[in-house]
């Protein structure tokens, strides 16, 4: 298999390595990967689509194996809604198939672009966390290529140790293939969004709260500039899911090209938007652009009533403007997504927002969402809230924004929170471990020792958190 010696980028720009990229195009070629990797003394990091914001698909002088390539959707029954995938079939692309059925997938990221084996490797969430948990709590079975040559299947009851440890286990255990995952039955093509406009954090928190109780979907922007009175303050967007005879019109909605995203944005191509915004791209400017959502949400005529929207309009929000990452400039940026359990949340949130504007680094873009527990090995999952948070990285203020996010990983960890590898690029191997505690790891290690002895599976990420 040809490999090409090339940088290999964290989706957020701010990490970067050289790695041996390989395309395999089917899981024979994987298993010839491990084989090419042994002989020429490589470790092997798997890769999806890039998504992650840091370094978890990265192999520093390694080999790099790209996973796009292998992408058939082998089986998909509109009957059950259950489809069985390739590792490389994207968010998008089973959404897609399964759209025009009258189907969702249970769990979809921010962004369509992720593949299925990225995201069942991290265990993803979405704006409805708190009510149909995470992607592995959809996924039926998987067959998982480990480094030893085996292909195990792995359920809930056969293999489920591996099951519940590969799920949410970056890709350290083996390659999951062969992925069987069920779907959410949706009346209509569009569901019904609500917006709200919330004046502080606490305000935040129990609006929150309350709706979960009504809506399908719930996910808070907050203002991170806002200072006293106001600390916290943003907007909730909900959406529930509508019948076909509360939408007939919806019927016909439910096809990939009425749930495309406009190619073409007040006037201009998607692709450049980002240009537009990066003038702003400096604190001030930022501080200026969400004090104008804030307003923009309380005084705009309509902005409190809501309104039809696509599916793949109401979830892929980030998607309207593919590359904006490009804004933030040649240092990238970082998400920090702190998981606190809920009685420790508002406390928390209030005080490393604080911690980020005492320090002159306020992150750019905040996303409040409540999760629950799962069964999964290294979960970042709990009964609480998480907070995610974009930072922009420059080589001046990288190092006091390192140290930052260390600091604020204090104030979470003594609440007992939990952090998610797919957002994170700073925690350290004593934080991962205290965050998920010494059982979790030595679990997860004793599988590792099962069905990759040698250690041949290794990505940056691994390397920083867990040797
Ligand atoms: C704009 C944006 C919005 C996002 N929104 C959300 C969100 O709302 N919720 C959320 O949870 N996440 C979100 N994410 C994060 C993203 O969903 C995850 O990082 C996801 O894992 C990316 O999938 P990928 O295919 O790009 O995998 P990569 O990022 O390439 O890899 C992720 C991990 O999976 C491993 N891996 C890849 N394929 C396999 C396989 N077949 N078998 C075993 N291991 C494998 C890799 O080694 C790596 O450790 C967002 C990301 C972006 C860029």
């Amino acid at each position: 298999m040809e490999t090409t010696l090339q940088g290999v980028e964290g989706w957020g720009l701010s990490t970067r390595s050289l790695g041996h990229v390989a395309r395999p195009q089917s899981m024979e070629e994987v298993a010839g990967a491990f084989a090419l990797a042994r002989e020429r003394g490589w470790t092997v990091g798997l890769r999806g689509a890039g998504r992650s914001y840091g370094d978890a698909s990265q192999n520093e002088g390694a080999l790099v194996l790209d996973l796009q390539d292998v992408d058939r959707i082998h089986e998909w029954d509109p009957e059950s809604g259950v489809a069985r995938v390739d590792p490389g079939v994207t968010v998008r692309g089973l959404w897609e198939r399964v759209v025009v059925d009258g189907w969702w997938p249970k769990v979809v990221s921010g962004t369509m672009t992720p593949t299925i084996g990225g995201a069942a490797a991290m265990n993803i969430h979405g704006k409805n966390a708190w009510k149909a948990g995470t992607i592995g709590d959809h996924i039926r079975s998987f067959r998982l290529l480990t480094p030893s040559g085996d292909d195990l299947l792995c359920s809930r009851e056969e293999n489920a140790a591996l099951f519940h440890g590969a799920i949410g286990g970056f890709g350290e255990l083996g390659v999951m293939h062969d992925i069987t995952i069920a779907n959410q039955f949706v009346g209509s093509g569009r569901v019904m969004e609500y917006p709200y406009a919330l004046p502080h954090l606490d305000a935040m928190f129990d609006r929150f709260e309350q709706l979960t109780g009504e809506f399908d979907y719930c996910v808070g922007w907050i203002d991170a500039f806002a200072t006293g009175k106001s600390l916290g303050r943003g907007q909730i967007h909900t959406a529930r899911y509508l019948s076909a005879q509360e939408d007939p019109a919806g019927l016909n909605m439910r096809s990939p090209a009425h749930q495309r995203l406009p190619e073409v944005i007040l006037g201009f191509p998607k692709k450049h938007l980002w240009r537009f915004v990066r003038p702003f791209a400096f604190p001030l400017g930022m501080r200026a652009i969400n004090l104008a959502k804030v307003i923009s949400g309380q005084i705009l005529p309509g902005s409190s009533r809501p309104y039809l929207q696509s599916h793949a309009g109401f979830h892929f929000l980030l998607d309207f403007v593919p590359d904006w990452k490009l804004m933030h400039g040649r240092g990238g940026l970082i998400q920090w997504q702190p998981f606190v359990p809920a009685d420790r949340a508002r406390e928390v949130f209030r005080r490393v927002l604080t911690m980020q504007q005492e320090r002159g680094m306020v992150n750019w873009l905040t996303v409040l969402k409540r999760h629950r527990p799962d069964p999964f090995l290294l979960t970042h999952g709990l009964d609480g809230w998480s907070l995610a948070q974009d930072f922009n990285v420059t080589p001046r203020n990288r190092q006091a924004l390192w140290q930052l996010c260390h600091d604020m990983t204090e104030v979470v960890l003594e609440a007992g929170g939990r952090f998610y590898p797919a957002k994170d690029a700073t925690l350290t191997a004593s934080q991962y471990q205290r965050s998920l505690g010494q059982d979790r790891l030595s679990a997860f290690r004793a599988l590792k020792q099962q069905v990759d002895p040698q250690g041949l599976l290794q990505t940056n990420l691994y390397r920083r958190l867990m040797l």
